[in-house]
């Protein structure tokens, strides 16, 4: 478990999911074509910067598996290199905008809505195709009014349409009934969005023996590769600081329970 976040371990996971035969789609592809049978979708949210991203991306393409990578918006320029993110879409990726308007405008909805189209707009003046979005989740912003930041599309229903978008991740790019795994805070989780189903160890290795056990054939993979890397050292660290945050939060809400 200590070492899951590191990248040989991902390239194991992906070359499971590729020797098992199941077919790899971006989001892109799946609110598209809405396959039934086999499939995983592969997402990466891309938040501190876009190398770790890069060698996950080209880790893939060598593999022939193509995924969609989410990227932050002009705010965070260490995120929003078009020159970079264009790379991703060279090797085959899908690329799409990773949004937190309502975050950003701490709820002021149509401030948020001219937020995002002017975001969406600067992707698309940079070159690049942009056709699906997916909703940043930050717990440190104090939601008011909202939940998250895709209602700002519940309170703009035709927004998405209008700006030429198929979908957003969370609404339309991940049906119910699909096994999901993420890295959310550095700590790898296994869940059915109806109710959480924790994998064996809740590790990567967990992962692929339940996938080598054929059990799960409709995945969604969740990963945020600024966690992951070569080295046994960082990847270590994260991983420990992701369960010290998570018994944090869970000791916290069981206090405040007392
Ligand atoms: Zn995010």
């Amino acid at each position: 478990m200590a070492n899951d976040l590191r990248l040989t371990t991902y390239r194991r996971l992906v070359e499971t999911i590729v020797s098992l035969g199941i077919p790899t789609l971006t989001v892109r592809d799946f609110i598209r074509a809405k396959p039934e049978g086999d499939m995983c979708i592969l997402r990466h949210d891309v938040e501190w910067g876009c190398g770790r991203s890069l060698a996950v991306a080209r880790i893939e393409a060598e593999l022939g598996v193509r995924a969609t990578y989410y990227f932050h918006g002009q705010h965070r320029p260490r995120v929003f290199l078009p020159g970079e993110i264009a790379k991703f879409a060279a090797l085959g990726h899908e690329v799409g905008y990773h949004h937190e308007t309502l975050d950003q405008c701490r709820g002021d909805f149509d401030a948020a809505r001219r937020l995002f189209i002017d975001n969406l707009a600067a992707f698309r003046r940079a070159g690049l195709t942009i056709d699906t979005v997916c909703s940043h989740g930050n717990p440190r912003v104090r939601k008011v009014g909202y939940k998250v930041n895709y209602d700002l599309f519940k309170r703009y229903p035709e927004l998405l349409a209008e700006q030429g978008l198929l979908g957003e991740s969370y609404m339309e790019g991940r049906p119910p009934e699909m096994f999901s795994s993420s890295d959310t805070g550095a700590r790898i989780t296994a869940f059915r969005l109806a109710k959480t189903v924790h994998i064996p160890g809740a590790s990567v290795q967990g992962l692929i023996d339940t996938l080598a056990a054929g059990r799960d054939r409709r995945l969604h993979i969740l990963t945020h590769p600024d966690y992951w890397s070569d080295g046994a050292l960082r990847a270590n660290a994260l991983s420990l600081a992701g369960r010290l945050a998570h018994l944090a939060t869970s000791t916290l809400k069981r206090l405040k329970r007392i």
